[in-house]
């Protein structure tokens, strides 16, 4: 299947998920026959087109390449291209009561990739939707289709809106869309993707589309570009939670600065966690640093720098101590490396460059600071692809790249046989130094112990620090597979006696997850489940209602809400992973 048009994009896609992969066993929706599941794809086709429905072989492309033992394996794939086929595939999953499931780019890799939660649900696949609405340069923000990859917002801003900067993150395959209902992240001044959404666009289980914040008032000026609601804020409902369809999402892009500066804090041992985490943690939350610091380990470092595990490890195949000594002195590392940026005029950019230092070195002295300067030709605009050219830190500027995709591969043989995998563990942790050297260390003693290398990477967020646990493995290798799955379990398990909560969770995980969140008997989820069977079983949507404003945000939108008939849907269609 033809899932990107740029053939970088397309073989990538091929080579992680289909080339060289098992045939998938063919499976079905729970309490469905063959002869039922066999109309609803007819009329799937009908719908969308035959060539927009994957079964067989073609659904390689909508599982999680990373799991390989078949557990989340979905029964078919479908493909719409808009609402009104969207609509229409809901009314038949509700007919025969056919779980879906939504992905968008379904790149989630580490969580999932496309797969659903639920064995033998249909993936409800939005790539084909792939218009970038709007991008507003003066007020700084695009209007997105589920679809849309950053590459090509990255390409279109770069080339057509050059005074702004996308955020992107690692790989630029996945969904702008997609990334932000999971709370992914990039890497500039609005890289909490789902801080900087300012309206969403929903189709309900039961077929009505609703619009969030400021876009629900027709044609208000402030419609996609405000983040103020009046009333409850709904946004939040649909992430991570296919409560809906999300078919639409405003987000706010980073103006373009006069100046920018990288900045590279290293800080020699693992023992000196706790005063590196303190001094970027106060720097964040005094808004001296202006982005969300990536905080990571050697491991990950030397990984990025092309890093060959095996010319280091032990016997028991592992990196151990003395590995990480030799890494330290081959690549000129530290132990931990903390990357943030300055942007603005070069004397805010110096101003902010003293603080940090000030700060750094008080609280972690053997730290030791680099930082390159960049600014714009005068009269021209910053380059962020010369910027990207001395730093290979594409991300960090709005330049797409996938060249980072070949670190799945870290745990391979020598041969390079296999398939690379990674599954990460992700808690919020709390800004204190002797707290997250604790937990660490406890972590790192669990990768140890399960026979895996600990790689860290994560962000210092305003209040908390989110920490990537990951745990890089052969996908073909059924022992390491298990292994994986205990160390996950074990992480799990340790991180209830620290009270410590996951920001986002793989198919396997997410139940155990959400479990964490217990207050007076899990009245949360409880919440959550109400609004869910509270949504109407039947709607008839108003007759040819014109849908979306055009006049203000200046897109076009050519969907109608359901001009010819009602649609009825149920949420017994829709699975809520909780
Ligand atoms: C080497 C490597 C590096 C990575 N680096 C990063 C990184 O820097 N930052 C980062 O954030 N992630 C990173 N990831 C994780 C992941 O690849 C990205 O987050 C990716 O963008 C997610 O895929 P997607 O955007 O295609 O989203 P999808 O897979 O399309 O969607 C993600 C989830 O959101 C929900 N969803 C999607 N679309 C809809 C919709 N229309 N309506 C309702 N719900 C929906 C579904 O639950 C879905 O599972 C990395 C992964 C790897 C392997």
């Amino acid at each position: 299947m033809q899932i990107y048009e740029e053939p970088e994009l397309q073989n990538l896609h091929k080579a992680t998920f289909v080339q060289g992969r098992p045939s998938l066993e063919q499976v079905l929706p729970h309490g469905i026959s063959r002869e039922v599941f066999e109309v609803v794809v007819e009329a799937f086709a009908s719908i969308v087109g035959r060539a927009n429905v994957a079964t067989g072989e073609d659904l390689l492309n909508f599982t999680d390449p990373f799991t390989p033992n078949n557990k989340f394996t979905p029964s078919a794939a479908v493909c719409p291209k808009n609402i009104v086929e969207i609509q229409a595939v809901l009314e038949i999953a509700s007919k025969h009561s056919i779980p879906l499931w939504t992905c968008s780019r379904g790149k989630n890799l580490g969580y999932g990739g496309a797969a659903p939660r639920l064995k033998g649900s249909v993936v409800l696949s939005l790539y084909r939707m792939s218009r970038i609405l709007e991008v507003n340069e003066k007020q700084a923000y695009a209007v997105v289709e589920p679809g849309v990859t950053f590459w090509d917002l990255s390409h279109y801003c770069l080339e057509k809106a050059p005074s702004l900067w996308a955020s992107v993150p690692f790989i630029s395959w996945g969904s702008v869309l997609g990334n932000t209902l999971d709370r992914g992240f990039g890497y500039n001044a609005l890289g909490c993707h789902h801080e900087n959404i300012c309206g969403l666009e929903a189709v309900l289980a039961n077929g009505d589309v609703v619009r969030t914040g400021q876009w629900a008032a027709e044609g208000a000026p402030t419609g996609p570009v405000s983040r103020q609601s009046f009333g409850p804020s709904v946004e939040g409902l649909f992430l991570q939670s296919n409560l809906g369809i999300v078919t639409k999402l405003a987000i706010w892009l980073q103006p373009r600065p006069e100046t920018y500066m990288n900045v590279v804090v290293h800080a020699k041992d693992f023992d000196d966690i706790d005063g590196l985490l303190e001094a970027i943690a106060q720097l964040r939350r005094d808004d001296i640093i202006q982005n969300d610091p990536l905080l990571s380990n050697i491991i990950l470092n030397a990984l990025n720098l092309g890093m060959k595990r095996n010319e280091f490890q032990n016997s028991n195949g592992t990196l151990g101590e003395e590995a990480i000594e030799k890494i330290k002195e081959k690549y000129g590392l530290a132990y931990w490396a903390c990357n943030f940026d300055f942007y603005g005029t070069k004397e805010m950019i110096m101003a902010r460059l003293r603080r940090s230092r000030e700060v750094i070195l008080k609280l972690c002295p053997t730290a030791r600071l680099e930082h390159e300067l960049f600014e714009g030709e005068v009269g021209k605009p910053l380059d962020p692809k010369a910027i990207e050219s001395v730093t290979v830190k594409g991300e960090a500027v709005g330049v797409a790249t996938v060249w980072k995709a070949g670190m799945i591969n870290f745990a391979l043989p020598n041969d390079g046989s296999g398939h690379g995998a990674h599954c990460d563990f992700a808690p919020l942790l709390p800004h204190d130094g002797k707290f997250v050297k604790e937990w660490l260390t406890t972590a790192m003693s669990l990768f140890t112990e399960h026979g895996f290398d600990f790689l860290l990477g994560g962000h210092v967020f305003r209040r908390h620090f989110t920490a990537i646990h990951q745990s890089m493995y052969n996908s073909d290798d059924e022992e390491q597979v298990r292994r994986v799955d205990l160390l996950m379990d074990a992480l799990d398990e340790k991180s209830r006696e620290y009270r410590l909560t996951n920001y986002r969770a793989h198919l396997r995980q997410m139940d155990a997850f959400q479990d964490h969140y217990n207050f007076n008997s899990h009245a949360y989820k409880r919440l959550i489940q109400t609004i869910k069977h509270l949504i109407p079983r039947e709607f008839c949507l108003p007759a040819s209602k014109e849908f979306g404003p055009k006049e203000k945000t200046g897109f076009n939108t050519s969907s109608k809400m359901g001009s010819e008939r009602p649609v009825i849907g149920t949420l017994s269609g829709i699975v809520v992973r909780s």
